[in-house]
């Protein structure tokens, strides 16, 4: 790699991509038909390897999708009767609402950056929460602690989380809901093109009450499919074949997850020594891990001489464009890469 590429999604590859993607197309898996028992196998495969890495529950189902956009409105077609509830502070989270909007009635429910999800009881007329775990665009997060609280607080709704800039990246406690999914280009560190989904028992069987199968990605036809280690539509095999690659070789989200929190503590130290930095959150209890964002005075300025020190710093996202850059703390990223970014940032030309 010619930069040091922080950027939050797409982001960081791992390292041996090239490798497998040439052992993919040497042993033929590129052009295998997706019927066929080979391709099966490598499918029970990767959920198996989700399940040991990721710790991901025996009785959740896992499935793929095409990104976490189409999740959105997966989620509105497929498990939504009454109406979906949305909680967000960031871009994505509003555009999961505006998304589900076009399909079912939608219940707004924004809350600040440097406040906890309210998790309040949300009354009769919503049967589906909507929460953005990891809010990219601002680098909030919710802990898992306030989703316990949300699920406490509304037995028997269907509670979905957005989890694409941190599956893989930090501790899930899947339990808590019924939808978990992520696309693969932020926190599982591979090349654009695939979703993963999570569903509980009880998403399953909020699927099968409501019968939806008008859509090509109606969910009871990926369920059904994915429960024959097959897909709806011709998959991104080579997704697949990476996600079960990259995944096989990681030494579990334990482990990782432990990575990520030290590095994070390490720019966190950084931060706020450093007076030039400040994290736009200053609440250090909603503050994502696996994606920060900083306020500066020069921003444009900052980038353009990191960039000269062969580092792509992300840029800052919706409101926060100009006046915040982002950092992606994603598991592909070598420590070697964080020790240099730690160093240039603490460095002298940005001192006073
Ligand atoms: C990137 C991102 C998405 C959209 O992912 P796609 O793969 O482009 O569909 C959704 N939610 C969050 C939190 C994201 O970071």
């Amino acid at each position: 790699m010619k930069e040091m590429n922080f950027y939050p999604g797409p982001s960081r590859v791992y390292d041996k991509i090239p490798d497998y993607v040439r052992e993919a197309y040497m042993d033929g898996i590129l052009s295998v038909n997706h019927r066929s028992g080979e391709f099966m196998s490598l499918m029970e495969q990767t959920k198996k390897t989700l399940r040991e890495k990721l710790l991901i529950p025996g009785n959740y189902e896992i499935a793929f999708t095409s990104s976490a956009t189409e999740t959105w409105e997966i989620i509105a077609q497929s498990l939504t009767e009454k109406g979906s509830q949305h909680f967000f502070n960031g871009s994505f989270g509003e555009k999961w609402t505006n998304y589900a909007g076009k399909i079912v009635p939608v219940k707004p429910m924004p809350f600040g950056i440097d406040e906890q999800l309210p998790a309040c009881y949300t009354g009769k007329d919503t049967d589906v929460l909507c929460v953005t775990q990891n809010e990219t665009s601002n680098a909030t997060q919710v802990p898992m602690s306030r989703l316990k609280a949300l699920r406490a607080n509304n037995e028997g709704k269907i509670i979905a989380v957005d989890t694409t800039s941190s599956m893989g990246g930090i501790m899930i406690d899947y339990g808590l809901a019924d939808v978990w999914y992520a696309s693969v280009q932020k926190c599982l560190g591979l090349p654009a093109g695939m979703g993963l989904l999570i569903l509980s028992p009880n998403a399953v069987n909020k699927a099968e009450k409501i019968g939806d199968r008008d859509r090509y990605n109606s969910l009871l036809q990926i369920v059904e499919n994915s429960r024959k280690n097959q897909t709806p539509h011709t998959p991104n095999v080579l997704s697949v074949y990476l996600l079960n690659r990259t995944q096989s070789e990681s030494k579990g989200i334990v482990y990782t997850s432990g990575i990520v929190q030290k590095r994070y503590r390490k720019y966190a130290g950084l931060f706020e020594r450093h007076d030039g930095f400040r994290f736009l959150t200053a609440n250090e209890a909603v503050r994502a891990s696996t994606v920060l964002a900083l306020r500066h005075h020069d921003v444009p300025g900052l980038k353009s001489r990191a960039r000269e020190n062969g580092m792509v710093l992300g840029n800052g996202y919706g409101p926060w464009k100009n006046t915040t850059f982002r950092i992606a703390n994603f598991p592909a990223v070598h420590n070697s890469e964080v020790e240099k970014l730690i160093a240039f940032l603490g460095d002298g030309p940005l001192r006073g």
